[in-house]
């Protein structure tokens, strides 16, 4: 995934959260009306919990690529700014 996608993936998710919010508050809303059964109400909260699953898994895998700074090592995270290139010295792990 390129940058700017996942920063465009991240927002778009980041702002489904409030409709995803409202979403299971109407839900509960309209659960309490007189003859709706708890099959509505139930329904709502596994649908509110699946988007939300959705865009939490948006969420993070969007910002799970951006954890490592350039010059750590992608495998471990030590700091390699001090070495001069070749494996990792903390790990072993060979740079792409
Ligand atoms: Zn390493």
């Amino acid at each position: 995934m390129s940058r700017p996608f996942r920063v465009l993936a991240a927002t778009v998710a980041t702002l489904m959260l409030l409709p995803c919010l409202g979403f299971g508050l109407f839900g509960l809303a309209a659960s309490q009306e007189p003859g709706v059964g708890i099959g509505a109400t139930i329904v709502y909260i596994v649908l509110d919990i699946l988007l939300l699953g959705v865009f939490v898994v948006i969420w993070r895998s969007a910002l799970r690529a951006d954890r490592n700074l350039p010059w750590e090592c992608p495998a471990c995270g030590y700091d390699r700014r001090e070495s001069t290139g070749g494996p990792c010295a903390e790990c072993g792990h060979v740079a792409a």
